[in-house]
């Protein structure tokens, strides 16, 4: 039975505007705003062409934190020091994970503020016996890492990067290929005359991943007892510059990316085209959201800058670890006298957290995927929350909880953030997971949230800038409130 209508009368002080639409941002922000998200674009575009692997996220975050005044928790440990609220902190876990923290005014048990994005980004890794001799040149051997579409790596100029650990300790960091003199590196594909059979195999087996084989050198060594002279030449040349081995390589992280720098892209230079924007623009927004905090927080704010999200978030740097708990029980412990694992599971279950990661955009070159209504987030629309992911009836999902959403629409909204909502593509056509669901182990309120990319996992990847500049406004918000 429907209810008796409103009276005329009882509703005239205010029109309220039952529908909601979401414009183009640039349509909204002021010319201020406008000058404001290049500039801060032109140092997101500086820090992605810098920052090509997980450790150099976690080096380059390191710097970032020192020069703010943070100091490794590891000093108070030492020292048995108390931590108190305005201390700035960060913990590095194996020179790939990174968290920094801004001890707040309110007690820990009563939660913190969390934004965690990942450092690490789909790319090849070298296989621990990666160098081999075949047709008159030597080639790199590599095992991919993470989901990458294979026929998009092949051609393209690729740099090295990595260290590499000898067996009396010495670590060598290696780093080809970036600098314009700097040779690169690169995987042949057929020419299209020869490839007739690879045209008719599907998409996804045109290139194989055993296919993915660098080539890296061409020159013999002019060695009459040498059986494989051109690998021999390579390694010798990678011990004059490195002082390194064959057998040194057995204990490296050696990763190929896409070479060269981040571009403004666009005649309107309104997009950045990059390697490695999924997830290194939630890990530069989130970072300096952390670190251009201008006041004492209420809440303790925490920036989890995690690795290995890209296969699965397991290993002892990723958030499936106890990694995350281990931080929390020892800031607890130099907060308290006496250190109670009551105070740390409050601690986490009062908190509130953005998973920043990112999300597909609206393609026009491929509608076909996308959730029809609206439903889609779209270039220029803003920040996203996405209340779940996951696929085939939201399965894996965390799906975030109505009343979370309620409060994070009006933070945004009274910040002037601008936002939209976003599903990674149509019901049954895929999904993706996030580390969304592992922090809600601690019944914390988790949503994802951050922004649209266009060509997800590609060599190089697509961001509005406008969009990028609201994460770092929403996640600025979110660390006071
Ligand atoms: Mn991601
Ligand atoms: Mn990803």
């Amino acid at each position: 039975m429907p209810g008796k209508p409103v009276s005329k009368k009882g509703n005239t002080k205010k029109k309220v505007d039952v529908l909601f639409s979401q414009e183009n941002g640039w349509l909204k922000i002021s010319k201020s705003e406008h000058k404001q998200i290049y500039s801060f674009c032109d140092g997101y575009r500086n820090f992605l062409s810098d920052v090509k692997t997980e450790r150099q996220a976690n080096r380059k975050g390191i710097d970032l934190a020192e020069e703010n005044g943070f100091r490794n928790l590891s000093e108070f440990i030492d020292k048995k020091k108390k931590l108190s609220s305005g201390d700035k902190i960060y913990v590095t876990i194996s020179s790939k994970t990174l968290i920094l923290v801004t001890i707040g005014k309110n007690n820990l048990e009563t939660g913190m503020r969390i934004i965690g994005g990942h450092t690490d980004s789909p790319r090849l890794d070298l296989k621990p016996r990666p160098l081999y001799e075949d047709g008159q040149m030597s080639l790199l051997d590599t095992h991919y890492y993470g989901g990458i579409k294979k026929y998009q790596w092949v051609t393209i100029p690729l740099a090295l990067h990595g260290v590499v650990n000898k067996k009396n300790g010495e670590q060598i960091a290696i780093s080809i290929g970036e600098a314009p003199d700097d040779p690169v590196f690169n995987i042949t594909d057929l020419l299209p005359h020869l490839g007739k059979d690879q045209a008719e195999k599907k998409l996804s087996e045109g290139i194989s991943g055993e296919g993915l084989n660098v080539l890296f050198s061409s020159i013999p060594k002019n060695d009459k007892d040498a059986k494989e002279k051109i690998k021999l030449n390579a390694m010798e040349l990678l011990f004059q510059s490195y002082r390194i081995t064959e057998e040194d390589l057995i204990s490296a992280e050696l990763e190929l990316v896409p070479a060269g720098s981040a571009r403004d892209s666009g005649i309107d230079r309104s997009m950045i085209l990059g390697y490695g924007q999924d997830d290194r623009v939630s890990v530069y927004t989130g970072l300096l959201a952390l670190l251009d905090q201008k006041e004492i927080p209420a809440a303790t704010s925490v920036c989890i800058l995690t690795d290995k999200e890209e296969i699965g978030s397991v290993g002892s740097t990723g958030m499936y670890s106890f990694l995350f708990e281990n931080v929390i029980a020892e800031i607890i412990n130099l907060t308290t006298d006496n250190y109670s694992d009551l105070t740390l599971r409050r601690c986490l279950k009062n908190s509130k957290m953005l998973s920043a990661d990112v999300n597909a955009l609206h393609d026009p070159n491929y509608p076909e995927v996308s959730s029809p209504n609206d439903n889609m987030a779209k270039l220029n629309h803003g920040l996203i929350l996405t209340k779940y992911v996951g696929a085939r009836g939201k399965s894996g999902s965390n799906d975030a909880h109505a009343e979370y959403l309620a409060e994070l629409r009006k933070l945004f909204d009274d910040a002037n953030v601008i936002w939209q909502t976003g599903e990674i593509g149509k019901v049954d056509q895929g999904g993706g997971g996030t580390i969304a669901f592992m922090m809600a182990r601690y019944e914390m309120d988790v949503v994802d949230c951050g922004i649209g990319l266009l060509s997800m996992h590609a060599p190089w990847e697509t961001a509005g800038k406008l969009d990028i500049y609201m994460a770092y406004k929403g996640y600025k918000a979110f660390y006071s409130f």
